[in-house]
């Protein structure tokens, strides 16, 4: 799946999350930007990604141990990451009222790239370090027609929930 997709579910699946919990605006960008930050970082297991490319003293070695998909693209790598980010907020002194949004979006987009990459042929291996793959029925091919039109309905879905608040 392209980031350009994987950021549209993100976007999408973070403001899906924040109107659920009924986050005040002014925290909803937060939780966006956590998910935009968190829709990209399951890739960081691949230099050539976009996440990866501009991390590449962490995604090569990163992908020389661990693969492209591997522990990255697992639920444990969801609940690392989401305790990973709050540790580190925590230590900068960020307000609780600021780190959680953060870590609810980060967690969101996180979980919003392993469901893209569920979508695809290679699956994803949700239980690592068990290698079982897990796959949809329903699959999109990487940068095939269907999946720019649903980047696009999630783009155009964000951007009305975003006007809506703003409203
Ligand atoms: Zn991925």
């Amino acid at each position: 799946m392209l980031a350009f997709t994987h950021i549209a579910a993100g976007c999408a699946s973070s403001l899906l999350v924040s109107g659920a919990l009924n986050v005040q605006p002014s925290q909803t960008i937060l939780v966006l930007g956590g998910g935009i930050l968190g829709s990209m970082m399951p890739d960081i297991d691949h230099p050539q990604s976009a996440f990866g490319k501009r991390v590449l003293p962490l995604s090569i070695p990163i992908a020389t141990v661990f693969g492209h998909r591997g522990i990255t693209h697992s639920l444990l790598a969801v609940a690392g990451m989401s305790w990973l980010i709050w540790w580190s907020l925590h230590h900068l002194h960020w307000h609780q009222g600021y780190a959680v949004p953060v870590v609810v979006g980060v967690a969101t987009g996180y979980l919003s790239h392993l469901v893209g990459d569920w979508l695809t042929n290679s699956g994803v291996p949700l239980l690592w370090p068990s290698n079982r793959r897990f796959v949809s029925p329903l699959k999109l091919c990487t940068g095939d027609l269907r999946e720019y039109l649903l980047a696009f309905v999630m783009y155009g879905w964000s951007l009305m929930e975003c006007l809506r608040m703003l409203m």
